[in-house]
């Protein structure tokens, strides 16, 4: 694993190289990307921020970094929850805003070529313009980059319909850690020629290449969605809702959950009159054509209603359904009024989701803490918020040992530790848990193969 550090004499080495490049050295700035939104992991303070604009500029760097033995960090908005963009201490952290240019909208091969500093929405927006859909979705879509949702495979609201960022990549271009540059391939649909380098270097956290432009996948313009709320007295039965759903055949855009607690703190902020006594909430929206719309919703709501659900509410104008999602994207923000949160990612097979809203509840009872459990049921991928007292000395010890049973949890209904988040830094211990030691064998030669200094975001994932 690469172990130096940055020295006035690498900083020397940078500026006569690349001249123009824009690096961050006084203390005051660095501090700002010592962190991600995992505010409570330990981190280090880097020793030197760039801010390339250039895949050349980019690529020399790397040179650099391997010549002077120094770790790097690949950094997009530094919105993730799992310590991936974390600094390393004295390491060199590589952030990306500054290529934030979309170079090319393809309107016939339906694609969009884009640098990775690009945030989510402004790539939305602008595909939006010409008619055209870029699905990934995170909740942080106003705030994360294209760089970060590549390096998370981040998922959102509409992976249920539409896939995890990954379904949306045609190809890549990278930095690999002795600076070649590479496209792992081009604007084909369809191309098997040789292992997909495309995916597995997405959701790889930074570990293996440096993305520095992305060849996505658009769809076109589905309808405005309409939106459909459905309130449950149990936990369970909003678990049934989400099976009976799928088993109707339906395919909504999103079908995401939130239990009581989050339902409460989201009212509290929103003040949208949800039902506040409902144990749970299920969102629905389709974003079929106008009648097909409403017949899906209908159905939709047949299944919420076999499986209990007491009461059911659509949204009557597009700009009421787009509030509705705004106030699930806040959910999070919305604990974080509440106390202290720690965000978990923990994912199950669908058919299992009652089990682990069971599994959350006993968790929370047993270690006598408040866990806001909402998230992309549709997915089986809950995101149980643990909420605890501003300054609460147990909270470290409290944090581990929810974490874990939570994990264990879901393992146990043979799910996964991380839906989306990653496992970065905040969960390396449990990759091989849930992996195996075989398959964690074959990463580590994997990354040994491709990085073989250990430049690259060394400790993160592995
Ligand atoms: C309120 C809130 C809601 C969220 N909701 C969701 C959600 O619904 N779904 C979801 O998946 N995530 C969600 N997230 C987590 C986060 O926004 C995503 O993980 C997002 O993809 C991170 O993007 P970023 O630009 O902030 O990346 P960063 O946090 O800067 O980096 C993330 C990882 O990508 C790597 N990386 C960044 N740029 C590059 C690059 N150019 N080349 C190689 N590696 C790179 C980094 O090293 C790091 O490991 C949420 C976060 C918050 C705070």
């Amino acid at each position: 694993m690469a172990s130096g550090t940055v020295t006035p004499a690498f900083l020397a080495a940078v500026g006569a190289r690349l001249p123009a490049l824009r690096l961050l050295a006084d203390e005051a700035d660095r501090e700002s990307y010592r962190r991600d939104e995992t505010a409570y992991l330990p981190t280090g303070l880097p020793g030197a921020v760039a801010l390339p604009t250039t895949t050349e500029e980019v690529a020399a760097l790397v040179r650099l970094c391997a010549d002077f033995d120094i770790p790097i960090v690949p950094r997009g908005a530094g919105s993730g929850l799992s310590g991936g963009a974390s600094g390393i201490e004295g390491a060199l952290t590589i952030a990306f805003t500054a290529m934030d240019r979309i170079l090319e909208i393809d309107r016939e091969n339906l694609c969009v070529v884009t640098q990775p500093g690009v945030i989510n929405a402004r790539l939305k927006a602008a595909v939006a313009e010409v008619g055209l859909f870029y699905p990934p979705d995170p909740a942080s879509f106003e705030m994360c980059s294209i760089g970060g949702n590549l390096g998370t495979n981040a998922g959102g609201l509409c992976c249920v319909k539409y896939g995890q960022t990954r379904d949306s990549v045609l190809s890549l271009e990278v930095v690999m850690a002795d600076g070649t540059v590479l496209r792992t391939g081009g604007k084909n649909i369809k191309d098997v020629a040789g292992y997909s380098l495309t995916h597995l270097i997405v959701g790889s956290q930074g570990t293996l290449a440096i993305i520095t432009e992305a060849t996505l996948r658009l769809r076109p313009a589905p309808a405005p969605r309409s939106t459909l709320l459905a309130f449950f007295p149990t936990l369970e039965s909003a678990g049934d809702a989400v099976a009976a759903i799928a088993v109707a055949g339906l395919s909504p855009v999103t079908l995401e959950l939130m239990d009581r607690f989050t339902i409460n703190a989201v009212d509290d902020m929103h003040a949208l009159g949800l039902d506040r006594q409902a144990a749970a909430m299920l969102m629905i929206e389709s974003d079929l054509p106008a009648t097909a719309a409403a017949e899906e919703l209908t159905r939709g709501e047949a299944a919420c209603v076999s499986a209990g659900a007491t009461s059911t509410v659509r949204s009557q104008t597009v700009a009421e359904a787009d509030l509705l999602r705004q106030a699930r994207r806040a959910a999070h923000y919305a604990l974080e009024r509440l106390g202290e949160v720690k965000m978990e990612d923990v994912g199950v097979p669908r058919s299992k989701v009652p089990d682990m809203l069971r599994a959350v509840e006993r968790i929370a009872a047993k270690h006598d803490v408040r866990i806001g459990t909402f998230g992309h049921a549709g997915d089986g991928n809950l995101h149980p918020d643990l909420v605890l007292e501003r300054g609460d000395p147990r909270a470290e010890a409290i944090t581990k040992a929810v974490q874990a049973d939570l994990y264990q949890a879901a393992l146990d209904l043979g799910g996964t530790v991380t839906g989306e988040h990653g496992i970065g830094s905040a969960r390396t211990a449990w990759l091989e848990p849930q992996r195996g030691a075989a398959a964690v064998r074959v990463m580590r030669s994997i990354k040994t193969a491709l990085d073989p200094q250990g430049l690259l975001n060394p400790g993160r994932v592995l």
